[in-house]
């Protein structure tokens, strides 16, 4: 491969900061209060969405409707932590009429039903067409329960069929046991036999292979370096939905906290001519899907592995990290994501 081809971002969630109230046990950005805010300015807010206008395509259910896989998303972190710039960044997605556009929320911000009520309406005048309030454990474990049903209440009184919740099974479960206040991770694992997410979408990526092994879940193994050289990629770098574009204007592939493809800003440029292979080894590696040829490179800057990893994206993330430390690779962005790992 001598050019990597930039897909185009034709769903994408922007992250409006990485900083986070929570710190969530399987976050894939290792999001967490660490983080500085580091808000794009106004000018390169509206300069993002500009870009992006071009590029994102609609819901199947129409431009104002939304869903997981389309339109765009502002997210986080967690985006009402900044509440003015999320509503700067909706008013200005409409002045640029993105279609499908909502904001995805643990919910903390919704401490009582005005203020709640109040904030919706507000973005849904702004232009927003909807959200979606993320339920499982690990958001539980730092978010009262009361707050996410408010979210979710509200949510629906004002966007209708437009408030996802993702996922619908966790929040039935949590009304059903009767939750309240925040949920104490490692006992609900263990009142399930070490069993967790049960039919959810759950990579041990990110954070996950760092942290979630330490609440006692069962059937987690670690295995050698060389038994994931083979195994496929969860998610493909290559893809043109669901990828995000961070604060510091990285355009990042897919799920793959810390690996940019460029600066937004040089987007176009970038889908024209895409990206010499030779000067991007990591990124070339790992469309290649070739953990091994990872694997050589860091050790060729003094990696040593580990005993084992929990999965692909652990090693993955382990090799970019030592080579972040000590080389200098410009598809690995942003330099704090791999602070925040080597502070796990
Ligand atoms: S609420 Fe979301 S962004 Fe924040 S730590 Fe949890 S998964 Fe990450
Ligand atoms: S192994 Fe690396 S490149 Fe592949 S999905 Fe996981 S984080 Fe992304």
């Amino acid at each position: 491969m001598n050019r990597i081809p930039v897909p185009e971002p034709k769903s994408v969630g922007l992250i409006l900061s990485y900083r986070c109230t929570a710190h969530c046990a399987h976050c894939i950005y290792f999001c967490s209060p660490d983080w500085d805010a580091d808000l794009m300015s106004q000018d390169e807010l509206r300069e993002t969405l500009s870009i992006l206008s071009d590029h994102i395509v609609p819901s199947p259910r129409g431009r104002r409707s939304i869903g997981l896989n389309h339109g765009l998303h502002l997210t986080g972190g967690e985006p009402f932590l900044h509440y003015d710039r999320l509503l700067d960044a909706t008013r200005l997605a409409r002045e640029y009429e993105i279609p499908s556009l909502f904001v995805e929320t643990n919910s903390f911000w919704a401490v009582d039903p005005e203020t709640t009520r109040q904030k919706l309406i507000e973005l849904s005048e702004a232009g927003l067409d909807g959200i979606m309030v993320s339920v499982n454990p690990f958001y539980a474990e730092y978010v009262p329960f009361e707050n996410t049903k408010r979210a979710v209440k509200f949510g629906r009184e004002v966007y209708g069929d437009d408030a996802i919740v993702y996922q619908e099974s966790y929040l039935q479960e949590f009304e059903r046991a009767g939750l309240e206040g925040t949920l104490d991770l490692s006992d609900y694992v263990k009142g399930r036999e070490g069993k967790l997410l049960r039919g959810a979408e759950f990579f041990l990526s990110g954070r996950a292979p760092y942290e979630v092994p330490d609440y006692g879940v069962s059937g987690l193994e670690t295995r050698p370096a060389e038994y994931w050289f083979d195994k496929s990629c969860p998610t493909s770098l290559l893809r043109e939905w669901h990828d995000h574009v961070d604060n510091y204007g990285n355009y990042v592939p897919g799920y793959c906290g810390g690996l940019s493809f460029g600066k937004i800003e040089d987007l176009p440029r970038l889908m024209d001519e895409g990206l010499p292979a030779e000067e991007y080894p990591v990124l070339s590696l790992l469309i290649e899907d070739d953990m091994a040829g990872l694997y050589d490179l860091a050790r060729g800057y003094g990696y040593r592995a580990r005993d084992g990893y929990y999965s692909k994206c652990h090693l993955c993330t382990d090799l970019r990290t030592h080579l972040h430390e000590h080389g200098d690779f410009r598809e690995l962005k942003p330099d704090q994501f791999y602070e925040q790992v080597k502070a796990e």
